[in-house]
């Protein structure tokens, strides 16, 4: 609790007075040239942007530029009318109007595919959960759908290079794709995967965002780093998923908030969005909740 309050004062305080200049807490986070842009990639045009025509009309004041620079506005935010209340805790999200029904009450297991032309063919909006081996993603489902066999399934023989689709509340997928960057792994099995795991990313029309998780008890990776450089330049939208931050400071290593400051700063060049990041815990439940809230206005919004 006390880590949580800690990581939130300083990641959200700087935001309830209007910084002037920006608080030191700003270079904590993203500082992008570009504007958030207000969608979850698919469908973009079916929504009008209010805060975009708004924004047209109006100079932008100090508050709505470090909301659109630090923060995750989803549709339907003005940058401007942001509140501190709307910022999910231990995340740079804020909750907007499409935010609803968030809670699982069912899961199945549908089906795992070799190919991204075998995945299940159906309009249904999912949800791809992807990291290094050890990463914590096992835990994360879990945690997330309280069911461990979800992500038992996941671990069998056989099925961990897969693309293994779970449906949740018979209306939407929670998709567990192949870790990455097993320690012995050989380059040539690496660059299987990546092809393996291009083509679903590629390929994959109901594909909200990628949940990429992100061990935040160690240091930046270089290959994590060259997994979320490759998602960005391909613009597919992204949630990082910090995962283990209930991990204190080891003898050496920095805090989990250290090394979440350390991977924004060297991936921050490679967004023309900001992407959405969330601190969680498989130990504690921390994030789970706001995490499954923050999923479902991406869904909600993507399904109108
Ligand atoms: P996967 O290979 O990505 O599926 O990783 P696992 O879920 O199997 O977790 C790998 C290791 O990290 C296990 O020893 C877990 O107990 C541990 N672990 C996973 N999540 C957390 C977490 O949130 N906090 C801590 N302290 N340990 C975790």
């Amino acid at each position: 609790m006390l880590l949580r309050n800690r990581l939130l004062s300083l990641n959200l305080t700087s935001f309830l007075s209007p910084p002037s200049p920006l608080p030191k807490s700003a270079s904590f986070l993203f500082s992008f040239n570009k504007t958030i842009a207000h969608s979850t990639h698919k469908r973009p045009e079916s929504k009008p942007d209010v805060s975009a025509s708004r924004a047209a009309k109006q100079p932008m004041s100090e508050r709505a530029r470090f909301a659109k620079t630090v923060l995750f506005v989803p549709p339907g935010v003005d940058p401007e009318d942001v509140t501190d209340e709307m910022i999910l805790p231990g995340s740079n999200i804020v909750v907007g109007p499409y935010a609803g029904h968030s809670q699982i009450k069912e899961v199945e297991f549908v089906k795992s595919s070799g190919r991204a032309k075998d995945c299940p063919k159906d309009d249904r909006p999912e949800f791809a959960i992807l990291g290094r081996s050890n990463v914590g993603k096992s835990s994360l489902i879990n945690a997330l759908v309280r069911k461990k066999e979800v992500a038992l399934t996941s671990k069998k023989p056989g099925k961990t290079q897969l693309i293994n689709h779970f449906l949740v509340n018979k209306s939407w997928y929670i998709v567990d794709l192949p870790g990455y960057g097993f320690a012995r792994a050989s380059d040539a099995a690496r660059t299987d995967w990546s092809s393996f795991t291009k083509g679903y990313f590629l390929n994959r029309d109901t594909l909200v965002a990628v949940l990429l998780l992100i061990d935040a008890s160690v240091p930046p990776q270089r290959i994590d780093l060259d997994c979320a450089n490759w998602l960005g330049r391909n613009n597919i939208p992204m949630t990082f998923v910090f995962t283990k931050c209930d991990k204190l400071k080891a003898s050496k290593g920095k805090r989990p908030d250290e090394n979440i400051r350390d991977f924004q700063e060297l991936i921050r060049e490679n967004y023309k969005q900001h992407p959405a990041w969330i601190m969680t815990s498989s130990v504690t439940g921390l994030g789970r909740d706001e995490l499954l809230l923050h999923l479902s206005q991406l869904r909600n919004y993507w399904d109108q």
